[in-house]
């Protein structure tokens, strides 16, 4: 995904948001801002209170402290106001299994008070961005699951929403709708401006989709930024891989001189970490010319979001990206 456009106008604005079930505490004072027409993703391991979080600012359930705006309106004292602007479409895919595909689509549309035409018009270009065109009469309780994914999308989005909610909306999908569902996405984001929130656990489906990711944990926030950001917050999990064509240099060598952490060993060739690879790269290089060795492969890499993911998660809470310099 592109780097995002700065955050401008906020569509979402979380303040010390915190919400109780007893004496556990699933979010814990949360504070974030979703901008109009960025792509925010929601990463955290199970329980880590992303639905929580999500059903507060859908007012599916009440905050126990702290506020929430959409669109400039409070949603506890303007909740009409403010849910008028969100689509939501949730984790569990539960449409109505006795309707067809065509009318669950235009009952959810009158739900949300859309026009006669335009729910038709709104409709027919749904199904066929989602692949649903040829099965407008089957019913609910026909369609595989990834099928009812897509339907769930096609109603959230048929009230044209300015921000839609996807709680983990590949999970368990097949890979084509999988696919599909990211492609529109990404589509209704870039033709549309449409503002996306969602929760996963997939670090790729977030690295692909997500202009700014927001990392949760035990109900806190542990670091929100961009992909690239966090991955760059890794420095020293950055890495080289050097193969040789024949021969190899000893790992050890480098790490006696100073260059990287951390070496893994492989048939001619091993990667080496460390936080400045383009001059452990050119080091590299260097030293096999002067013993002669041929280099058959040389690459730098960065660290994925996903070890990103782990070393901010196993490092406990309330840190932000800007801290996590190691
Ligand atoms: P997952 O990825 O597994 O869906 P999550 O990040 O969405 O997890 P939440 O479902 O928000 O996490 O749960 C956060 C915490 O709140 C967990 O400890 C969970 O057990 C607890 N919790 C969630 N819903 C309720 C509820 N209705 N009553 C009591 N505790 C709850």
């Amino acid at each position: 995904m592109n780097p995002l456009v700065p955050p401008a106008i906020p569509i979402i604005e979380a303040r010390g948001l915190t919400r109780h079930y007893g004496d556990l505490v699933a979010v814990d004072r949360i504070d974030f801002i979703v901008a109009r027409g960025e792509v925010f993703g929601f990463l955290g391991p199970n329980g880590a209170g992303k639905s929580t979080t999500v059903r507060m600012l859908t007012g599916y359930i009440p905050a126990t402290a702290g506020t929430i705006t959409v669109a400039g309106y409070n949603l506890l004292s303007h909740p009409g106001a403010a849910r008028r602007h969100l689509g939501v479409v949730p984790e569990e895919a539960n449409v109505y299994a006795d309707l067809t595909v065509r009318q669950n689509i235009m009952l959810m549309a009158e739900l949300h008070g859309v026009s006669k035409e335009e729910r038709t018009q709104r409709g027919k270009e749904l199904v066929e961005m989602f692949g649903l065109a040829e099965r407008l009469k089957q019913k609910g309780r026909q369609l595989s699951k990834g099928l009812r994914q897509r339907l769930m999308l096609c109603m959230a989005l048929v009230s044209d929403p300015d921000m839609l909610f996807l709680d983990e909306p590949t999970s368990g999908l097949d890979v084509a709708s999988s696919r599909l569902i990211r492609e529109v996405i990404t589509r209704m984001n870039q033709t549309q401006g449409m503002t996306v929130f969602l929760t996963t656990h997939n670090i790729e489906e977030a690295d692909e989709l997500c202009h700014r990711v927001a990392i949760i944990n035990k109900g806190r926030i542990a670091a929100i930024d961009t992909p690239r950001a966090l991955r760059a917050t890794l420095q020293s999990r950055r890495s080289v891989e050097v193969r040789f064509a024949q021969g190899a240099l000893p790992p050890e060598s480098m790490l006696n001189f100073g260059m990287g952490t951390e070496t893994v060993k492989f048939a001619q060739g091993f990667r080496i970490f460390g936080a400045a690879p383009g001059l452990i790269a050119q080091e590299l290089a260097n030293r096999a010319t002067a013993q002669g060795l041929h280099i058959e492969h040389l690459s730098t890499l960065e660290p994925s979001l996903e070890e990103v993911f782990i070393h901010i998660t196993s490092r406990g809470v309330a840190q932000t990206a800007e801290e996590i310099h190691v």
